[in-house]
């Protein structure tokens, strides 16, 4: 069987994606794969496909006890035999799994890193066939990565132990050159094929909404009401924050839940399950919810607080809309939040990490938030500010995302700056925000009367202002340190270091923005947007019947079909099995198990409703909104003749020092972004590197040419990779690299 007939007749899929035939075919060809995709990209299907093609057995090595209890029931669902093991089992639930295991009985199996060492996994592992080790989340195997994972480092041993060599596959969404050399070297991948997406995500909307304290609480309140449909995610910095907005949430009447690592497991899985079974619309939550929830309906990601980084954001974010719907992503951030987050980095813990690696994580990680910071005082293209940080180069902005929704213009505030300070002067700290807002703009309030506001010089001296200006200038002002907003209940302002202020040219520039266009309804449309109120009726009654047939057979509703494919099922009212499994997401194992009921269910609604119109095609409904429609396809790489003139040479540097600066000078648009490899290759094609095998392992290293012009060798030493070396490239070579790259390049 091909493995398209593999992909329609077990998911019900017609075509793969970007990059998933690129690396089934690879491992099909016994070649080891290292994929980077972002979420919702479809990384499962590039090893279950093969997996069911393979001889043997395939494993999976997944992070989280949740994440492989979803897969395999969705595997199960699509008629495949798969199964996990991990602590989640008692011993004798194990024992009888790896007893079936070895009979074959499984396809796939899921397994906890922590696992690989017990002696009845490792006695299963040397008696069974395994065909491939397929590495999920494998940036947890580097301590640059966000989530590194001691247990990670595990993999390699337990592989080598291994009578035959399986073919070793590892993905992740997030890489950056670091952590994509540390998955590579420290997985001992042999020579594998690498492959790298566009990690734009088209159907995802961001915006950032500069808002602090209480109103973020009525930020959330209101959205939430003005979807009242919609499942999502409010990520919450700290449990107190996650505990505070939940009770706020479920006086208002939401239906919510919470989740964070200071709740007791049963608690965290009953909510979770509850959000995964749409029992409840909204959890709110910490980081330590979402890795690994497949739910494909999250409809807005709220980030009430900024997050400690982008690779965070945006594997936060990215849990909206996997099933490709346009969804939500906003972020409210304050000035506070950074403080929040500095404070959290300072607590952070780092176990099994080398000491003289501490410092430099650190400094990472302070690097990291500055770039997170970056991302909410923008005023230019957001999707443009995260693919450019993940490495993609863009041109125009994208039209679709908070910022490029609106008008941003600078406004010279310095004198009302000063007056704000002479407020808080004035009031000797003792006040939060409101008052002394209040109190700029002449409000007449009774609690300004009570606390005698009114004979303060500073009293309407600002009415020329509105509150929502002064909130900005105060916003300003705690960014730039002039003053310090107290954390807790009663949170006062106090004066901070304002001696910049005092000097002559110290200026306060406050940006204020109109919004363009509709913004946060999001002006993209959903395929739900072609149904008709007929139509919607009948997707409603499809729902309710997924619902019903997911609780009998205790899996999540998404579980037996997404939306998508209930939608498609209202626009194209099929009538047989035939035109059933014509649609996304209708596989044979599905169809046989349920197709009938809902054939049943669209032809009562049919007979009912005879002469109903069920959906008018407002839009092409593309199976895979992220393909590029209209951008047309990226070129190879290349840089212009004046784009060379640029380039700093230096005596020695490493390839992917060469890597980031051509890069960096590249001005061509629409061409993909260099990588290491392209250039590792082009070293090997110009005959002065080469590959070479010792001991089993493949050796990177320069040639009898290479060695002549100068490229030397550099020893190094991990712990977690023990010995190794790198290439370093003289002048004379980066020369012969940039020249390589100035001026177009044939594909072949
Ligand atoms: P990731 O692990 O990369 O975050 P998933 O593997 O969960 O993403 O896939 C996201 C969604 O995309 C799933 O609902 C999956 O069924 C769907 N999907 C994957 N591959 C395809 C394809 N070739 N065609 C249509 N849908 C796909
Ligand atoms: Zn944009």
């Amino acid at each position: 069987m091909k493995a398209t007939d593999t992909l329609k007749k077990y998911f019900g899929y017609d075509a793969f994606r970007n990059g998933q035939e690129e690396i089934i075919h690879s491992i099909l060809s016994e070649r080891d794969a290292l994929a980077v995709m972002p979420t919702g990209a479809g990384k499962s299907i590039c090893y279950q496909v093969p997996a069911l093609m393979l001889s043997g057995i395939t494993l999976v090595i997944s992070p989280l006890i949740s994440l492989m209890q979803d897969q395999v029931k969705s595997l199960n669902e699509a008629g495949i035999h798969a199964a996990f093991i991990n602590s989640s089992l008692t011993e004798s639930q194990i024992s009888k799994a790896l007893s079936l295991a070895l009979k074959g009985i499984y396809k796939i199996i899921y397994v906890a890193p922590e696992r690989l060492e017990s002696s009845g996994f490792m006695n299963f592992a040397l008696n069974g066939q395994i065909s491939m080790v397929t590495v999920d989340e494998a940036h947890c195997i580097s301590q640059w990565g966000q989530d590194f994972r001691p247990s990670y480092l595990k993999i390699v041993d337990f592989i080598e132990c291994l009578p035959k060599r399986p073919i070793v596959s590892a993905f992740t969404a997030t890489a950056t050159e670091e952590v994509k050399t540390d998955i590579e070297c420290i997985l001992k991948l042999n020579q594998p094929k690498i492959v790298v997406t566009g990690f734009d995500r088209e159907n995802l909307y961001y915006s950032v909404e500069h808002v602090s304290g209480k109103r973020k609480d009525d930020f959330v309140i209101n959205y939430i009401e003005k979807h009242p449909q919609e499942s999502g995610i409010v990520y919450c910095s700290t449990r107190k924050n996650a505990d505070a907005l939940y009770e706020k949430l479920r006086q208002r009447k939401v239906s919510v839940a919470s989740y964070h690592a200071g709740m007791d497991n049963e608690t965290r899985k009953r909510n979770q399950d509850d959000f995964i079974y749409d029992r409840i619309q909204v959890m709110v939550a910490t980081n330590a919810f979402g890795m690994g929830i497949d739910k494909s309906n999250v409809r807005f990601v709220i980030h009430y607080n900024m997050p400690q980084s982008m690779e965070n954001y945006y594997q936060e974010a990215g849990r909206a809309g996997r099933d490709g719907e346009n969804s939500q992503c906003i972020l409210l951030f304050s000035a506070q939040d950074i403080m929040i987050n500095k404070f959290l980095l300072e607590k952070k813990e780092f176990d099994g990490v080398d000491i003289q690696d501490i410092e430099l994580i650190k400094q990472r990680d302070a690097q990291r938030l500055h770039a997170m910071e970056g991302y909410c005082k923008m005023t230019s293209c957001l999707r443009n500010y995260i693919l450019g940080y993940f490495g993609e180069r863009t041109s125009l902005p994208c039209e679709n995302c908070g910022n490029c929704h609106r008008e941003y213009s600078e406004v010279d505030m310095t004198t009302d700056a000063k007056w704000m300070i002479n407020c808080i002067a004035e009031t000797k700290g003792r006040y939060g925000q409101n008052i002394v807002i209040g109190t700029l703009i002449g409000a007449n309030r009774a609690r300004l009367r009570e606390i005698g506001a009114e004979s303060y010089k500073s009293y309407g001296i600002l009415q020329n202002r509105s509150e929502s200006e002064l909130r900005l200038l105060l916003d300003q002002m705690i960014m730039e340190g002039y003053i310090v907003q107290t954390n807790g209940e009663y949170s006062v302002l106090k004066i901070g270091d304002i001696s910049a202020l005092k000097e002559a040219d110290a200026r306060v520039i406050v940006r204020k923005f109109e919004e363009r266009k509709e913004t946060l309804s999001g002006s993209k449309k959903r395929s739900t947007d072609s149904l008709t109120s007929a139509g919607f009726d009948l997707f409603g009654k499809l729902r309710e019947l997924r619902f019903a047939i997911a609780k009998e057979n205790a899996v999540p509703p998404y579980i037996i079909f997404s939306d998508k494919t209930l939608i498609a099922m209202c626009a194209n009212m099929p009538k047989n099995r035939q035109e059933m499994l014509a649609l996304p997401g209708v596989g044979e194992h599905k169809f046989d198990k349920y197709g009938a009921k809902f054939l049943e269910e669209i032809a009562k609604f049919l007979k009912e409703h005879p002469n109903a119109v069920l959906s008018v095609q407002t839009q092409e409904m593309d199976e895979d909104s992220r393909k590029p429609k209209s951008k047309g396809k990226k070129g190879l790489f290349y840089i212009n003749p004046e784009d060379a003139k640029n380039f700093a040479y230096a005596s020695y540097y490493y390839i992917s020092d060469i890597n980031d600066k051509l890069n960096s000078i590249c001005s061509v648009e629409n061409v993909k972004k260099l990588t290491i490899y392209v250039i590792w290759d082009y070293l090997v094609s110009a005959g002065l590197t080469q590959e070479q095998e010792q001991e089993g392992k493949i050796v990177k290293q320069q040639t009898q040419e290479g060695l002549k012009l100068g490229i030397k060798t550099v020893d190094k030493v991990s712990q977690n990779r023990g010995a190794y070396q790198l290439l370093m490239y003289p002048e004379q070579v980066q020369k012969m690299i940039v020249e390589y790259f100035t001026g177009p390049r044939e594909e072949h």
